[in-house]
C-alpha cells in the first residue's frame, strides 16, 4: 500500500545549493516516490549544480526556476511560472536560510539595523511572501514545510541574528497554518539537528555542536540529511493530514536534554 502518496504530486523544493544541501536529500525522496519537483535556485552558480546533480534522473518530470526571496518580484515571477506550467502545486520545501557572516561572528549585541533586517527578511519573512505567491496555485490539501533549528528558542553560541530570525519563522509558520487551515493548508517547521552543509559553514562554533550533540543526544549520534529527507516526506505527505502548526524535531533527541 502507498501510504505516502506523493506520485505524480507537484511539490516545489527551494534552496538546493549543492549535494549536501537539506533541500538535496528531500529532492531526493521525493523523485524516488515519483513526484516531479520543482527546484528555486537564487544565484546561477546554484542553477548548474542542480542540473548536475539532476542529470541521473532524466527520467523524471523536473523544472528549475530562479527565485531570489528577498525580492517580491523574483518570487512573484518564480510562482506564475511554475503555477502556469504545473497548475497545481501540492508542496512546497522552504529550505532557505541567510545571515551576513559578521553578525555571526561579532557579538550579539554589535548586530546592526541592517544585518538584522536582511537576516529576517531572508529567513522568516521569506515564508509568508512564498505562501502568498503560491496561494493561488496551492491543492485543497497541499502542505508547506520549512527547516529550522533549535537557535530559535535557545541561546546557541554563534547563532546570534539568526537564532532572532528562525524564531521569528516558527511563528509566522504558526500565524500562516492558523490562516491558510480554513483553505486545508497545512504549514509546520522542521526543526533539524546539526549537519555539515553550505550554511552550517558559516556557523563559527559548528564543530563544536557536533560534538556536544554526540555526547549530549538520547541517541548520541548526530542526525542527517536522509533523516531529515524521510521526516519532511511525512510532513508533505497525507500521513501527516492531522498534524499543522507543529515544529517537529529531528536531532536525534537533543532537544529534550537539559
Ligand atoms: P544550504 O546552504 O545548502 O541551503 C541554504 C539555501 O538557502 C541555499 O540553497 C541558498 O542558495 C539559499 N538562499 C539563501 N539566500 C537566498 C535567497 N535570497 N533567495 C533564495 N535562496 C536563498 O544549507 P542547509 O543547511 O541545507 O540549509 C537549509 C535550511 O535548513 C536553512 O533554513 C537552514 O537554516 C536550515 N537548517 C540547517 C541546519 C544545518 O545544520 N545545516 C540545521 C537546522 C536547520
Amino acid at each position: 500500500m502507498d501510504l505516502i502518496q506523493l506520485a505524480g504530486k507537484n511539490i516545489v523544493v527551494m534552496g538546493v545549493a549543492n549535494e549536501r544541501s537539506i533541500a538535496w536529500g528531500v529532492a531526493k525522496r521525493l523523485m524516488e516516490v515519483g513526484a516531479n519537483v520543482i527546484f528555486t535556485y537564487r544565484k546561477e552558480r546554484s542553477k548548474g549544480k542542480i542540473e548536475k546533480l539532476l542529470a541521473d534522473y532524466s527520467d523524471h518530470k523536473t523544472a528549475v526556476a530562479e527565485c531570489d526571496v528577498n525580492s517580491d518580484e523574483s518570487i512573484a515571477k518564480a510562482f506564475e511560472e511554475i503555477g502556469t506550467k504545473f497548475g497545481t502545486i501540492h508542496g512546497i520545501v522552504h529550505s532557505v536560510a541567510f545571515a551576513h557572516a559578521e553578525d555571526l561572528k561579532n557579538r550579539f549585541v554589535e548586530t546592526t539595523r541592517e544585518g538584522y533586517a536582511f537576516a529576517q527578511d531572508t529567513s522568516a519573512y521569506s515564508l509568508v511572501a512564498v505562501s502568498k505567491a503560491a496561494k493561488p496555485y496551492l491543492a485543497e490539501d497541499a502542505s508547506i514545510v520549512t527547516m529550522s533549528y533549535l537557535g530559535a528558542e535557545r541561546v546557541l553560541d554563534g547563532y546570534n541574528v539568526m537564532g532572532v530570525a528562525k524564531a521569528a519563522l516558527e511563528a509566522a509558520m504558526r500565524y500562516l497554518a492558523a490562516d491558510l487551515g480554513s483553505d486545508g493548508i497545512r504549514v509546520n517547521a522542521i526543526s533539524a539537528g546539526a549537519i555539515r552543509t553550505l550554511a552550517a559553514k558559516g556557523v563559527p562554533s559548528f564543530n563544536q555542536i557536533l560534538h556536544k550533540v554526540e555526547e549530549t543526544a538520547p541517541l548520541k549520534r548526530n542526525t542527517n540529511q536522509e533523516e531529515v529527507a524521510d521526516m519532511t516526506m511525512v510532513m508533505l505527505s497525507r500521513l501527516s493530514r492531522g498534524v499543522t502548526g507543529e515544529t517537529i524535531y529531528v536531532d536525534s533527541g537533543y532537544n529534550i536534554m537539559g
